[in-house]
């Protein structure tokens, strides 16, 4: 089983952060059940989120985190760290085989339009010619992996038997500037870029460690942000003139 049900984009989840917290929680604890009754190996996917804003840098998995367990970005947040919580429970005490990906920014073709994430955002943005909307002074950092390194990661973590949770990104770290400045120049767009305030609580750093990946599932992101980002862009402009092209609000 592979339970990976939860709105993700930040956008999404501050909009739905009862349901973020219900399916995090509740509809955690009933796929585990259903993996005890069926003997499945279960795999959660969680979230760099759990590192919160974090004071570790880059995060090794053994970095318990920094989170504001009642900011907005808290329903997101503490339902994964429950999550991880409950399946560790249940792998305990239970005996059930699971298996947890903490997983970084990851991006790449069939994201949505409207998905509301930086790296659809700004290339959504930049084919439009409508400003890119920089958040904060756009110094505070991410690191991107393309959805393909993501999923075979991912893949080679469900076949293993690693139960401790496993961080699963690309470790390449870049400021959200940067990211900005790089869509401009792969698109070729005109955009200017427009400064919007910084969302509560967001992250200051993030890049995972990714020692315990490269080791137990000689794993390593193949693909670099401008090769993944090229991709991306081609993606989304096979969609221009489609409804689905909105640009993000
Ligand atoms: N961000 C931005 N402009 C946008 C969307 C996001 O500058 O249009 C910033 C956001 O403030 C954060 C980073 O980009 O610092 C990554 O945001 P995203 O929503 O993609 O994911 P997060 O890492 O925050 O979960």
């Amino acid at each position: 089983m592979l339970h990976f049900a939860s709105p993700a984009s930040p956008v999404d989840y501050l909009e739905m952060p009862i349901q973020t917290l219900k399916v995090g929680s509740l509809g955690t604890h009933n796929a585990l059940g259903i993996a005890l009754a069926k003997q499945a190996r279960f795999l959660l996917a969680s979230t760099s989120e759990v590192y919160g804003d974090p004071l570790v840098h880059p995060q090794p998995e053994t970095y318990w985190g920094n989170v504001n367990p009642v900011g907005p970005r808290g329903c997101y947040d503490e339902a994964k760290r429950f999550a991880e919580a409950i399946t560790m429970a249940y792998h305990r005490a239970q005996g059930v085989d699971t298996r947890i990906v903490r997983i970084f920014n990851t991006y790449g073709p069939r994201m949505r339009p409207g998905d509301g994430r930086v790296v659809s955002n700004f290339i959504v943005q930049a084919l439009h010619g409508l400003p890119l909307s920089l958040y904060g002074d756009g110094s505070q950092t991410r690191s991107f992996c393309y959805v393909d390194d993501e999923v075979d990661g991912i893949y080679r973590l469900f076949l293993s038997d690693v139960h401790d949770p496993l961080n699963v990104g690309n470790p390449v770290e870049f400021t959200v500037r940067e990211l900005a400045t790089l869509v401009l120049e792969l698109t070729g767009s005109m955009s200017t870029i427009t400064n919007h305030p910084l969302p509560t609580d967001d992250p200051k750093v993030r890049q995972p460690d990714i020692t315990r990946a490269r080791t137990l599932l000689a794993w390593e992101p193949r693909v670099p942000l401008r090769e993944g980002l090229a991709r991306t862009i081609e993606y989304f402009r096979g969609l221009s003139g489609s409804a689905r092209m909105q640009p993000p609000t």
